[in-house]
């Protein structure tokens, strides 16, 4: 993507960056930014952690829309509401499951021509993640294969890697 985003993700390389600068602070409130934060940047160059940006009206405070998060990221988490609730998933599941999709659209552009897989994929990732017992179980009632999910949930294992959302996971059941 070429296009300055004045509302991002603070992703590693970014957050390292601004540490070597010593500029890791919210201008307005003095908290200091952690990884994975959103932050807006001003026209003047000034960085705000999200609150104070909505505070100011740097930004609308509606974060999916100011993170530019497209149609595909809409679709995406409509999916995950319908497929969740035809497999009776959960609610903390599909919430994670929504977490993670919303992460992985704000940190990369995500092209994938198969929504209902990456739907999936995500619902598996989430079932995984909160330690439940059987995930192949939930995995055999989603409406796509085995291998499309594993295909989906490779990508947003990488996109998301060093997120906080996975913090709580060992990462052994790959
Ligand atoms: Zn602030």
């Amino acid at each position: 993507m070429s296009k300055t985003k004045t509302v991002y993700v603070l992703n590693r390389g970014s957050f390292c960056k601004l540490q070597n600068q010593g500029k890791i602070k919210c201008i307005r409130c003095q908290i200091e930014f952690e990884e994975n934060d959103i932050i807006a940047t001003s026209a003047a160059s000034q960085r705000y952690c999200y609150k104070c940006a909505s505070n100011i009206n740097l930004v609308s405070g509606d974060v999916t829309k100011d993170l530019g998060l497209d149609g595909a990221f809409k679709e995406t988490t409509n999916q995950i509401r319908k497929i969740s609730q035809k497999i009776k998933a959960e609610k903390s599941i599909k919430i994670l499951a929504i977490e993670i999709i919303k992460e992985s659209f704000a940190r990369s552009l995500i092209q994938s021509k198969n929504l209902t897989g990456l739907a999936c994929a995500a619902i598996y990732f989430a079932t995984v993640l909160s330690g439940q017992k059987n995930p192949e179980t939930i995995a055999s009632h989603l409406p796509t294969s085995f291998r499309v999910i594993q295909k989906n949930l490779l990508m947003l294992r990488c996109i998301l890697m060093n997120s906080k959302l996975l913090e709580k996971f060992d990462g052994s059941y790959l």
